[in-house]
């Protein structure tokens, strides 16, 4: 399992009602499918009702995408909001009973060990799901890019490159011959 980026999250878990806050950077080096330039950054609330924790956050990065149109690469910069619940079992600690709570972890996809946050995944799912569907560069969809001409271009010849094409253009030859 991967231990790396861990944010111990026990004194909320033990506490119900204590407020925590982070400030939580990571540059999610290990990841190949995304290419950021400006580190994941950010700010979390944490707080347990003692059943749940609440972990809210704003974060924002910037990475590297494709643009959808011309394939060239943008700098975007994305920001997002962070809204998770996680089911707590047992009771907190904080209540003298001499139990423990813990978060309970996902068996599809695990987000804590123990009652620590993998801070790594947890963000870059986030980051995943708000990155724009379609990014586009400062041409958009309809303007005068150089790129997405020459490639429009390009596929319009190869159009003209098609057999039936080819066959059209020889019967046309042979009737001018
Ligand atoms: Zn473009």
């Amino acid at each position: 399992m991967k231990r790396q980026g861990l944010l111990d999250l026990n004194e909320a878990v033990q506490h119900p009602g204590t407020k925590l806050r982070f400030e939580l950077t990571t540059a999610l080096t290990e990841e190949e499918d995304l290419d950021l330039i400006e580190p994941v950054t950010g700010t979390m609330d944490v707080v347990s009702t003692g059943n749940i924790l609440l972990l809210k956050g704003n974060y924002q990065a910037t990475c590297v995408l494709e643009c959808a149109r011309c394939g060239e690469p943008i700098n975007q910069k994305v920001e997002f909001w962070m809204n998770d619940e996680f089911i707590v079992e047992g009771v907190a600690s904080g209540y003298g009973t001499g139990e423990y709570a813990e978060v309970v972890e996902e068996e599809d996809y695990p987000l804590f060990h123990k009652n620590a946050l993998m801070k790594d995944t947890y963000l870059r799912q986030g980051l995943l799901v708000n990155l724009p569907v379609q990014p586009l560069c400062e041409f958009g969809w309809d303007g005068p890019c150089p790129k997405a001409q020459a490639r429009e271009a390009k596929k319009q010849q190869e159009q003209l490159g098609h057999p039936a094409m080819q066959k059209l253009r020889e019967l046309v030859e042979t009737e001018e011959d």
